[in-house]
């Protein structure tokens, strides 16, 4: 009997068999005449704009650090698609995955954290991205995870999550009206550090539910800027083999790694970085946290 238990169980994740890559539909919350939660403090981004910051970050991840992943957005400037525009362009573009990202707010100051909605609890694939994305803010970020809602849990029912027909979550990345979780999320720091978890979860999820798609990707590419502004990446280590980039010691650091094949006469083939950042500020902190994470040797390198 063990061929229908094997069957069963590939079944339910391989819903895909045959297709060869996916797309997700990256949705900023908000945008243009709609601000969204308003910061209580001066010098704070409003919510659109963090929300964008963050989308733009986890997409960048999602392709550079993926093959067959195709990323789309709802909006990728300071514009408000209605939220019909919303769920029509995810209904009709035929994407795989949805992913809405927001930031939260409250009257009262103290309340913190973050949380992901689904539309219930029967959309088990949405409840499975969701845990995830959770327990990646809790245990690997180290934010307040209040957990996964639905819309019973929050009193109404979230259009994006009600009239979507594929799995769709809707991140709420923090409360932008508590003090210490606003500055966080209005930090470049902060919003990688959010986007990581949030990308290693939408990784996670991905290999999970489409076994039959290889999602390494073959030899990065160096990415590059569109700005003439200089930039840091952050230089972890090099190696003579290629090292996969799924490797425990990788993924116990909160930001994607990137591998960079170099030509030379160097014994040295490769090289591993973390960035690209525009402010050297950022960079030096994620250097820091890098190097209390097992790359002790870890050093910032300034680009062009
Ligand atoms: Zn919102």
């Amino acid at each position: 009997m063990k061929w229908i238990a094997l069957f069963l169980f590939s079944g339910f994740f391989a819903a895909a068999t045959g297709q060869q890559s996916v797309t997700i539909l990256i949705d900023p919350g908000h945008g243009g005449k709609d601000p969204g939660h308003l910061p209580t403090e001066e010098g704070i981004m409003q919510e659109k704009e963090i929300a964008l910051a963050i989308s733009t970050k986890v997409g960048h991840y999602l392709t550079h650090n993926l093959a067959n992943v195709n990323v789309i957005y709802t909006r990728t400037d300071d514009t408000y698609p209605s939220l019909d525009e919303r769920v029509d362009m995810a209904n009709l573009k035929n994407v795989d995955y949805m992913l809405s990202i927001h930031v939260n707010g409250s009257e009262n100051p103290s309340i913190h954290g973050t949380e992901t909605h689904i539309h219930n609890f029967e959309a088990k694939k949405s409840y499975q991205w969701a845990l995830l994305i959770e327990d990646q803010f809790k245990n690997r970020a180290g934010r307040k995870s209040r957990g996964v809602k639905t819309g019973d849990d929050i009193g109404h029912s979230i259009q994006v999550l009600k009239f979507t027909q594929m799995p769709t979550v809707l991140v709420e990345c923090g409360f932008i009206t508590n003090s210490d979780e606003a500055r966080y999320l209005n930090s470049v720091y902060g919003q990688e550090i959010i986007a990581s978890a949030i990308f290693r979860a939408t990784r996670e999820m991905l290999q999970k539910s489409h076994p039959g798609i290889d999602f390494v990707p073959s030899e990065t590419v160096a990415v590059t800027t569109d700005t003439d502004q200089p930039y840091y990446k952050i230089q972890i280590m090099s190696s003579i083999d290629s090292v996969s980039l799924t490797i425990p010691e990788f993924k116990k650091l909160s930001y994607p790694v990137e591998r960079i094949k170099i030509e030379g006469s160097s014994i040295y083939k490769y090289k591993y970085y973390i960035g690209p950042y525009t402010d050297k500020h950022e960079a030096k902190k994620v250097q820091k946290d890098v190097q209390a994470n097992g790359f002790a040797d870890a050093f910032l390198v300034a680009f062009p």
